[in-house]
Order: structure tokens, then sequence, then C-alpha cells
């Protein structure tokens, strides 16, 4: 069936009507006011839709009941697993707050989204299970992708039951192999270990990879050397590396070089590692971003993401990617076009999906936001904003303010 969705307007200005046949864009014309129509844009400004390459949706939405006393990343994973050996997580909870994350992120935008979930032995796969799930809820609405996110160790004395669980969640239908080499002693080990278990489960690669301030510690060229040795052809993707925005700058440029070469994605997570990383600093903490300018010369792919939300990770956050492009532009001294790239068709390519735009051929997934620009739109990141998939509206957001003047006297 052929629909029309009218009265967008591209970055370029124009006004256009968009012709919408299963699914995909069949045309992209001038706008026509006098015509009839069912959905109209307002005019607003049509973009690609926004990408979650990586949240936490099994932590998501806990501030309150988790606290983390130091406000830093070991208080934050003390703080996780104290509470979990207390059994305050349940499928049923971890289902209502992974629920309630997604649709904040729809109703921002997002179509397409990658979670870590926590993979320990007393966990197993049951927040894959859970995560499966709820994606089956969302079917048709938003693209989900679930990493088995392990505990250290993975390699040698104590590791046995951390495998099993990897194991088991590849079992249950993991999408992803995940973990935190950087985080244990066999850091170099546990990052081989990780791309030999995807390479005989055919499934790609997302570590947290050196999320700390620490220059010694740069657990990334141990996942180039991997793929290297290997020759491991999938996706890989190494989210945070924020040691290595701490080396010096020629360092961050032959590094920054042999990530390009060896294809691995870098997924920055500026919100939580602003919150987590530069806590012992009193004057001139670093900021915990990575090489973001050493990477983008070097022509890697750059996709960013929250990381957190609401929890001990990251006691604030909105869910909405255009807060994650905005800390870019302002910490990260990208342009907004660059940032809104790296929160939309970059992580896209990141999680192996097609970028989209407004060619006929495309799938119509877009968003239409009240906004003037793409600057703009990061700047206000207003909530006024409709989201489509497959030509289907998937979300509806408007913002309404008024201002109440004070009659003159
Ligand atoms: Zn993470």
């Amino acid at each position: 069936m052929r629909e029309w969705i009218r009265g967008g307007r591209l970055s370029s200005g124009r006004m256009v009507d968009l012709v919408v046949t299963g699914g995909e864009i069949e045309a992209v014309v001038d706008h026509d006011p006098t015509a009839s129509f069912d959905s109209h844009l307002h005019g607003w400004l049509l973009l690609p839709p926004m990408t979650e390459p990586h949240a936490h949706l099994d932590k998501a939405l806990t501030a309150e009941a988790v606290r983390n006393p130091t406000g830093d990343l070991e208080g934050a994973v003390n703080a996780w697993r104290d509470a979990a050996e207390a059994g305050m997580f349940t499928s049923s909870d971890v289902t209502q707050r992974a629920t309630a994350a997604i649709e904040r992120l729809l109703t921002s935008g997002v179509t397409a989204l990658r979670t870590h979930v926590n993979t320990t032995p007393e966990a197993g796969a049951d927040n894959v299970h859970a995560l499966r799930k709820v994606r089956q809820s969302f079917a048709g609405m938003i693209d989900m992708q679930i990493v088995a996110l392990t505990s250290s160790p993975m390699t040698g004395p104590g590791s046995e039951p951390n495998r099993a669980a990897l194991a088991a969640a590849i079992d249950a239908g993991a999408d992803v192999i995940g973990g935190c080499p950087h985080l244990g002693d066999r850091a170099a080990e546990s990052v081989r270990y990780a791309f030999e278990v995807a390479s005989d489960a055919g499934l790609p690669i997302d570590l947290h990879t050196d999320e700390t301030l620490d220059p010694s510690v740069l657990t990334v060229l141990d996942m180039v050397e991997s793929v290297e040795s290997l020759g491991f052809d999938g996706l890989v993707a190494a989210s945070h590396c924020v040691s290595l925005g701490v080396q010096e700058v020629e360092e961050q440029r032959e590094i920054a070089a042999r990530i390009a070469a060896a294809g691995v994605a870098v997924l920055p997570q500026p919100q939580t590692n602003l919150y987590l990383q530069g806590r012992d600093d009193e004057a001139a903490a670093p900021r915990g971003l990575t090489a973001l300018h050493a990477l983008l010369d070097a022509g890697v792919l750059v996709a960013a993401g929250a990381d957190n939300v609401q929890d001990p990770y990251n006691l604030v956050g909105r869910s909405d990617p255009l807060e994650t492009a905005a800390l870019l532009v302002m910490a990260g001294h990208v342009s907004p076009e660059q940032a809104y790239a790296m929160v939309s068709n970059n992580g896209r390519r990141a999680m192996g999906l097609a970028p989209v735009g407004f060619s006929p051929g495309d799938p119509a997934d877009f968003i239409a936001i009240d906004a003037p620009s793409v600057r703009a739109a990061i700047a206000d990141a207003p909530s006024s904003r409709r989201v489509y998939r497959a030509g289907h509206l998937v979300a509806t957001a408007d913002q309404q303010t008024q201002i109440h003047r004070r009659e003159s006297e």
C-alpha cells in the first residue's frame, strides 16, 4: 500500500512529501500544500533515526535502589554486585525497567539499540532471556542486540563459572560477545578468549575497553592484535577507550591508525565516562573521553552511546541521544553534524545495520523533530518528535510551553 507522509523538511531546507510503499521510501517529492493528508509533519526537520549502541537495560533506572557511595566505576561495580547477591533483581523487575527505558529511547527517536546484560555465574542466561522477551514486545518498532557482558576472570584460576555463564548466554541467543577484560588481571588473555569464542560462535564482539584514565592500560591494542592474528572478520567494537584519550598525541595517532586498519569501531560513552572518571583529580580533572579527533582523522568508525542511565554508574541521563550528541559537541569538540552522525548512522554501521537516509529504496525509518537545524536540535533537544519505523509511526511526543505575561500596568 502506498502512503504519503507530508510536510517534512530536509536539512537543505527543502519542504518535501514522502511516498512510502512496503516500508520503504519510494519517492521524495516537493511538498504539495494543497494535497489532503493523513500524516503531516508540520514542517519539522527530517533526520535519520537515532541509535543507542551501548546501553545496560538490566541496570537502567535503579538510581534510588542501588547507591554508589564513591561515584566511580569501582564503586558502581561493587554496589551492583552487592545488590545482585542480595537478590534485589528479578526477571520481572528487569523486564519492567528495560521496557520503561526502551519506551523513553523510542520516544527520543531511537530505532536501533544494543544492550549489554550482566552474564555472571549467578545470573547465567537470565538477563538474556528477559531481554529477548522484552525485544519481542517491541517487534517491528526497534532493532535490538543483546551483548553477553561477562565477569572477570575469563581465563586461568576461577574462570570456569564465568566461561560457563557465557556459554549459557550464547545458547540462550545472545547476539554479541562482551566483557570487561581491562578490569581483570589477565586482560590480554581474556581479550584473546573473547575473540576465540566469538569466532567459534560466529558472533560479533563488543568489549568494554580501557574504561580508565590510567594510561598504562591499553587493551584496545590486544583487540587489534587479536583481529590481526586470528583474521577475525566479524564486527568488532571497542566501547569507551577512555585511556586512549590520555596518551601523547603521537601515540594516539599511531594507535588510531592501527584501530582503523583492523576495522575496529570505537564507541565513546561521554555521559557515563564524564560521570565516573576523573573524580580523584581535584584540579584540572581530565575528561573521560577517548581520543576523538585522532580516531576521526584516522578514519575509524566512531559511534556514541549513553551507556548507563539513572543507575549507580550514571545518576542522570534522559535516554535521548541528543544529550550524548550535545556532550560530544561541548566536551569532545566535534561539529553538531559529526555528533549527530555518531548517534545515528554511525551507530547503525557499528551494529551491522545499513545506514539510512532519504533516498528512494531506503527504509522509511526516520525522525521528524521541531527544530530548524541539526545544531538547534542538539542544543534545544525539543521533545516534539515523530518517530517512524518502516513507514509506521512508532512514537509521538509533543512539547507545550506557554509564557504568561503580566499585564502592563
Ligand atoms: Zn557499558
